[in-house]
């Protein structure tokens, strides 16, 4: 399975890092083994100075699709998560700055928080999910997939125009504002229309 990532899909949180509006979706990958789920804690890399945590709406796809129409795209998942795409920020400005690839910021391990799934269907409306993170109690990020730049049937389209959608592939979906850095014994706890789904510590 493959984790595929969106990058500046709210336009609040491409502000906040002074990045312009994108015209298509930004994608990026992380591997398998950036996954972290059932709550286990999230260990801080040593190779950072700057681990941000960027809460997202996850998809989990169900279906094997290639060159997807978007009226159809709505029927390659069923279920919702809310994630963190930690982000190694010190790495990836320097990335950025030298022209290379993200994967040394974004790929390394422990770096896909998951929470639980829930149906589409038992949200009040699947195409405006309120979900927010708290970080030691105190709300940080608070989104509605309303505001995404790309809704998630665009994201599932043009991602599969370059490459196939299996089952159990998972997408990261953006973040909004309110990104900051994590440190040993944070708490972070993420929730999706007032339901906690997520909720684990920094070790
Ligand atoms: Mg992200």
């Amino acid at each position: 399975m493959k984790i595929i990532c969106i990058g500046r899909n709210y336009a609040d949180h491409a502000k906040e890092m002074n990045n312009p509006l994108p015209k298509v979706p930004v994608f990026f990958m992380k591997p398998e083994s950036s996954i972290v789920i059932n709550n286990n804690p999230f260990f801080l890399p040593d190779f950072s100075g700057e681990i941000h945590y960027e809460a997202e709406i996850i998809l989990r796809i169900i279906r094997l699709g290639k060159n997807i129409e978007k009226q159809f795209a709505h029927r390659y998942y069923q279920e919702v998560g809310i994630g963190i795409d930690f982000t190694a920020r010190d790495l990836q400005r320097e990335c950025i700055k030298e022209g290379q690839p993200w994967e040394i910021a974004k790929a390394f391990d422990g770096s896909a928080v998951l929470s639980k799934f829930i149906k589409k269907e038992k949200l009040p409306d699947p195409d405006a999910i309120n979900f927010q993170l708290d970080l030691n109690g105190k709300t940080v990020q608070k989104g509605n997939t309303k505001d995404l730049i790309f809704s998630f049937d665009d994201i599932i389209t043009y991602v599969s125009k370059f490459t196939t959608l299996k089952m159990g592939d998972l997408i990261f979906t953006g973040t909004p504002a309110g990104v900051g850095p994590v440190k040993i014994n944070d708490h972070l706890v993420g929730s999706v229309e007032g339901q906690v789904l997520l909720d684990f510590w920094v070790k």
